[in-house]
């Protein structure tokens, strides 16, 4: 199964053919649906105009969960359509929590990062750290923004020792590992507001939201 949205993060249709069928679940031969991984939700659409309501992703493979009764067989010729809106959301809020991480590991002398999580409307950073991080948000904020309003590019692809797993970079940075998806360019990302939660004891949470 070709993953297109690694290709062209900005295709929002795409004909292709049904693969296989299990029941309620479908694979497809090519797609732009993304499927939960690495933090990044899934995206929102459907195949030959029913509702995708679940991804999931087996690393080989997705299956697309649809209603009972679809109807879709093996060899069918379908088009896939993904909510555009949410998914520049995502891949925007995805770009901007890596850059985040990256700042936080050189201020805190590396902070052990628990958890990440991107939706279409925040992302999330969960470290184990003992003192509070909200003095240095500031900074790293200011130092996300700057590379937004450098708009610098960003290349997805696979480098050196990591050549095995797809990463990004921006450019001038090191490449990170990573399977989400990415713009093309920091500008496109925006500006960032960084919020300190303190979710449990020795859990500091970074929440990054876009500005509208
Ligand atoms: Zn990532």
């Amino acid at each position: 199964m070709r993953r297109v949205f690694w290709d062209d993060p900005y295709r929002f249709r795409l004909e292709t053919t049904v693969a296989a069928v299990d029941g309620q679940a479908v694979e497809l031969e090519e797609t732009i649906f993304y499927a939960f991984a690495g933090g990044q939700e899934s995206d929102y659409g459907d195949i030959a105009g029913r509702p995708v309501l679940e991804a999931v992703n087996y690393g080989d493979r997705i299956e697309y969960i649809l209603a009972d009764g679809h109807g879709l067989r093996a060899g069918d010729a379908v088009v896939v359509r993904v909510d555009p809106d949410r998914r520049l959301k995502l891949m925007r809020l995805h770009s901007a929590a890596e850059l985040v991480l990256q700042l936080m590991y050189s201020a805190t002398g590396g902070a052990r990062k628990t958890g990440a999580h991107i939706s279409a409307d925040k992302a999330r950073l969960d470290f184990s750290f003992a003192v509070s991080v909200a003095p240095l948000l500031p900074a790293i904020a200011a130092l996300v923004n700057e590379a937004v309003a450098a708009d610098l590019s960003i290349e997805c692809g696979y480098w050196g020792e990591s050549s095995e797993r797809r990463s990004w970079r921006v450019n001038g940075f090191e490449p990170v590992p990573c399977c989400g998806t990415h713009p093309l360019r920091t500008g496109e990302i925006g500006a960032v507001r960084l919020k300190r939660e303190n979710p449990g004891k020795g859990v500091e949470r970074v929440e990054i939201r876009l500005r509208p």
